[in-house]
């Protein structure tokens, strides 16, 4: 499995890379020449309580990335649903849709942990009949007030030597709805004193009487996160469980279990650090506080983190890729600049993405010494970076848009652009010179007058003459028009979470994160423009056509990234 756009060498590791091994896939190596295993498994597990974002699609890099370079290797998908009140189909669709947008396929490898439910159950029953797993009437306070501090001891409950009997019955009764949600829970019998508090007797099962988007009715309890993630491991034989770092208290739990239980299998957990990302939100939680209360247009809206936000915005599934894999996997918490996964899409978009012109803050220019209705085709070169791009007409005739930013009534010396009196290089055509400009009565200045060289075709002068400004231009009577979005970072500041106490992270959106500009002037080419497909407007930025607004009559386009990075500019 692994990448399936490359599916010549996906079963090798890659050989060639230079780079060297995490150690995760050190790991994994070494158990492979010990051959304490012959196949690497390896899973993603979300769950299906919100979107995906940047931070899952390192581990999905990470975890479906090993099962393309080890032989045999696989990955599969797995839902975490144990938790029916935060769970929806919406979620496990777009979930699906997204990891196999970034590249990947789990092939005959969709689970759900619901599916295991029933297993889970006999494994519950198993331990209350060794004498390990009791049925506990505390309440949640009491259980938090009997559970302690690490450093001190914590207390039995009373509940804690039932007979194997009762606990059967008692677990029966939750099973069958006879008991009310909280007020028994199945715990682990495992170490009241143990300085680990996930080992103090955790719960194991609890009731919620909510319908399950699998399930349904069937089942009023539920087993716990940390039971059932060890146990599906187990069930689908996974080598390695990779998770996050604050996974890693919960470690002893989870051998506990397959331990007591003697599973034919035992998966290894290992831990690395989360993607953190400076002006950027990540928990979903939060993200979907932002959806629910319209503080973005939804879990796509192209400033959020999710995968289907990048998406929608531009980003490529080979950036987001690259990202993950500059990154790195290691043990040490850090925060990436949200500048590093700007570049890597730059990057990527630089090679791929087409030319074009767009203007977004049109100014007209006649060019008088070109009659009306003459309309020339010139050449344009659609890609510098990939001469197979090959070359696109683009129409040029008497009327013009340029930027009125490339304009200055009264330029200093070292403004390279129009100015009265002065000659510029229009991209792929000729030069011109500006000989009047023309305002309304406020002032304000609606159009210049020009004259082009013809000799200058190409943008040469035959006499050898220089200019040293190069503007872009989008012929009027050619042109499209569009909404431009411009996107900015979502927060203002790089940990939107620092906030006072009684305050949230909503504080510090940034107001300016979205800029409409309603009628911008596209060259001719961007009228067939297909979201997804990746354009650099050049000396602007780089742009794709929304996914959800855009129409051929009604254009709209959102930038992904501008060409420079502002930030560290202003920085
Ligand atoms: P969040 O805390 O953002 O809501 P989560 O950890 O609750 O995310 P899950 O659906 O449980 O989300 O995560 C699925 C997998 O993705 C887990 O293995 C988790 O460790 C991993 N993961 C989640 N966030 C990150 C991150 N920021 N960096 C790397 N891996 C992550
Ligand atoms: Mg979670």
């Amino acid at each position: 499995m692994g990448l399936s756009m490359s599916n010549d060498d996906t079963n090798k590791p890659e050989a060639e890379d230079a780079a060297p091994l995490d150690f995760i896939r050190e790991i994994i190596t070494t158990d492979l020449k010990d051959g304490k295993h012959q196949q690497i498994v390896t899973r993603f597990p979300p769950e299906p309580n919100g979107y995906l974002h940047i931070g899952h699609a390192k581990s999905i890099c990470l975890n479906f990335g090993i099962s393309g370079e080890f032989p045999d290797a696989r990955c599969h998908l797995r839902f975490d649903d144990t938790n029916p009140a935060a769970e929806e189909t919406e979620y496990v669709e777009s979930i699906q849709e997204d990891v196999r947008w970034l590249g990947f396929e789990w092939g005959d490898h969709l689970h759900f942990a619901s599916d295991y439910f029933d297993k889970i159950y006999e494994f519950a029953l198993q331990l209350i009949k060794d004498g390990k797993a009791y049925v506990c009437e505390l309440s949640l306070d009491e259980f938090k007030k009997c559970r302690g501090i690490p450093t001190e001891p914590g207390q039995e409950s009373p509940y804690r030597n039932r007979s194997a009997d009762e606990n059967l019955a008692m677990f029966e009764k939750m099973k069958n709805g006879e008991i009310e949600e909280g007020k028994a829970v199945l715990r682990a019998k495992i170490d009241m004193a143990s300085p680990n508090l996930h080992l103090r007797d955790p719960a194991i099962y609890r009731i919620k009487k909510a319908d399950h988007h699998r399930t349904g009715d069937k089942w009023c309890i539920y087993p716990m996160y940390d039971f059932t993630h060890c146990l599906s491991d187990m069930l689908e034989g996974i080598t390695h469980s990779l998770c996050t770092l604050e996974f890693e208290v919960h470690r002893p739990l989870y051998d506990w279990v397959l331990d007591e239980l003697e599973t034919p299998c035992h998966p290894r957990q290992i831990e690395f650090a989360k993607l953190n990302l400076n002006y950027t939100i990540m928990s979903k939680r939060n993200l979907l506080r932002m959806v629910n209360e319209n503080l973005v247009s939804g879990w796509d809206d192209p400033r959020m983190p999710t995968i289907s936000g990048l998406r929608r915005r531009g980003y490529t599934p080979e950036s987001i890729r690259n990202f993950c894999k500059g990154v790195g996997v290691t043990k040490f918490n850090g925060v990436t600049d949200l500048g590093v996964l700007e570049h890597s899409v730059r990057d990527h978009l630089n090679q791929i993405a087409l030319r074009a012109a767009a203007v977004l803050d049109p100014l007209k220019v006649v060019i008088e010494n070109i009659p009306e209705g003459q309309v020339e085709e010139l050449d344009a070169v659609n890609n510098p970076n990939d001469e197979s791009a090959g070359t696109r007409k683009v129409p040029f005739g008497r009327e013009i848009w340029v930027e009125r930013g490339d304009f200055m009534e009264d330029p200093p010396k070292k403004f390279f652009r129009l100015g009265p009196g002065r000659e510029v290089r229009l991209r792929f055509a000729y030069f011109i010179t500006c000989n009047e400009v023309i305002k309304d009565d406020a002032g304000n200045v609606v159009e210049l007058r020009c004259t082009y060289d013809p000799e200058t075709k190409g943008g040469q002068a035959p006499d050898g003459r220089k200019v040293k400004g190069t503007i872009h231009w989008v012929s009027a009577a050619h042109a499209v028009d569009a909404e431009i979005r411009l996107y900015d970072r979502l927060f203002s500041v790089e940990d939107p979470n620092d906030v006072e106490e009684g305050e949230t992270f909503v504080k510090h959106l940034n107001q300016d994160s979205l800029q409409v500009v309603p009628n911008a002037k596209l060259e001719r080419s961007l009228g067939e423009a297909r979201p997804g497909q990746p354009y650099q407007f050049e000396r602007v930025g780089y742009f794709t056509a929304d996914s959800k607004d855009h129409t051929a009559e009604k254009p709209v386009f959102n930038r992904t990234v501008a060409l420079r990075d502002g930030w560290a500019k202003k920085k």
